[in-house]
């Protein structure tokens, strides 16, 4: 039966493909303390021959550490350090797979990205492009990818962006800043194991967590809002509250935040996020400021959009002793100023939940100037 346009059109979250989202969700999760030794069994059915590697990207702050010693790297596998000072390039990806190409005769069996949203959304990346003719951002954009990515697993060692269960990959490309949103970027397999967020500075941690938080807020308090989108919100929330108002143990802030992060990401992959990421991606574009503290720079600002939000925030700013940077736009030229507010006011879905269809009525560009500013 053909369904009526009048009544798809309805409700309609950031375009007409997207209406009733056929999103793919992560088919196989392990979670636990201790459940990264369980890697090496996972992978086993999934290798393909012994030339066939499996790659481990995996974040250099483990350079030296016991981790290491633990991947079950056997046959022709490979394990790549990387640093994540920066957030991910198109570029870096492209020259990731140009090496893993000329390396091996065979494709790899898998991609394993062990670390932060930066090195998680690095191996969503290079499992794709492995695949897919061309340079990582031709695909930057939603549904451009066509063939099928490389198997491959995220295995989360800082908790909070959601990028475990996202179907983007976040990427600095030579023109924008923007995800490979696809049904491919998806990660095949999971590993949640709480302990190896253990070594996490705390003012990482913070805003890392804050990122999770954020999510919750700008998806419960969006207009595509939805029970999908609630379900997981409100349940993320409530794991945040417990993890930076109330006093828990370490072991259980781990579990508590892992899961969190979890149900965050599954939040917004049916709703959307709001403000404070719109505007901490035109910070990220113009001065490199990374995703989790670029949240937190803006949002301590949007009272007026999130006042309860935004009271929360400041009451765990307070409890953990976490002091945000300042004068972080006092020295910005009138153009890159300029850039900053475009890149901002174009991620219009975001604006659109945050605000409503008559958004532009609301926000204008002296209004996020004048934010930018504080900063
Ligand atoms: P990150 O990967 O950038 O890492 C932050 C810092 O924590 C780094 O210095 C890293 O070395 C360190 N670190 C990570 N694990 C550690 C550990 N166990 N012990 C000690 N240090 C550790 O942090 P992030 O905030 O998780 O990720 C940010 C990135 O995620 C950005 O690039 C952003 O664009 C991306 N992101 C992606 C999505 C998505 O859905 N794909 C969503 C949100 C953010
Ligand atoms: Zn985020």
């Amino acid at each position: 039966m053909e369904l009526k346009k009048e009544t798809t059109l309805k409700n309609i979250p950031t375009k007409a493909s997207e209406e009733y989202r056929n999103f793919p969700m992560v088919p196989r999760v392990v979670y636990g303390k201790g459940s990264f030794n369980k890697l090496g069994d996972i992978l086993m059915p999934k290798r393909k021959h012994s030339e066939a590697p499996m790659i481990y990207l995996v974040d250099d702050v483990f350079e030296g550490a016991d981790l290491l010693n633990r991947i079950p790297s056997i046959f022709c596998d490979q394990i790549i350090l990387i640093s994540a000072e920066e957030e991910p390039k198109t570029e870096q990806v492209d020259a990731l797979v140009r090496m893993i190409l000329d390396k091996y005769t065979e494709l790899p069996s898998g991609i394993i990205g062990i670390g932060g949203g930066t090195l998680l959304d690095l191996a969503k990346a290079v499992a794709i492009m492995l695949t897919n003719k061309g340079s990582a951002s031709e695909y930057q954009g939603w549904d451009l990818v066509h063939k099928q990515s490389i198997y491959h697993v995220g295995i989360p060692t800082i908790s909070g962006t959601g990028a475990e269960v996202s179907r983007t990959t976040v990427l600095m490309g030579p023109e924008k800043k923007l995800g490979i949103n696809s049904d491919y970027t998806t990660f095949d397999q999971v590993l949640l194991d709480p302990e190896l967020t253990k070594g996490v500075p705390k003012e990482q941690w913070f805003y890392t967590g804050m990122d999770c938080f954020i999510h919750c807020i700008e998806s419960l308090n969006g207009t595509f809002l939805n029970a999908f989108s609630q379900s997981y919100g409100e349940k993320s929330l409530e794991l945040c509250k417990e993890v930076f108002l109330e006093n828990i143990t370490e072991s259980e802030s781990r579990e508590k935040l892992m899961m969190a992060s979890w149900h965050g990401g599954m939040s917004i992959a049916y709703s959307q996020v709001g403000m404070a990421h719109a505007m901490s991606y035109g910070l990220g574009y113009v001065l490199g400021v990374k995703h989790g503290i670029g949240n937190c720079l803006v949002f301590q600002y949007l009272e007026e959009f999130y006042p309860q939000g935004v009271a929360m925030f400041n009451e765990m700013l307070k409890k953990h002793q976490i002091v945000l940077p300042t004068g972080i736009c006092s020295n910005l030229s009138e153009s890159d100023m300029n850039t900053m507010t475009t890149v901002a006011m174009g991620m219009e879905p975001l604006w659109e939940n945050a605000l409503g269809k008559n958004w532009k009525s609301i926000i204008t560009v002296e209004k996020l100037k004048s934010i930018y500013k504080k900063i």
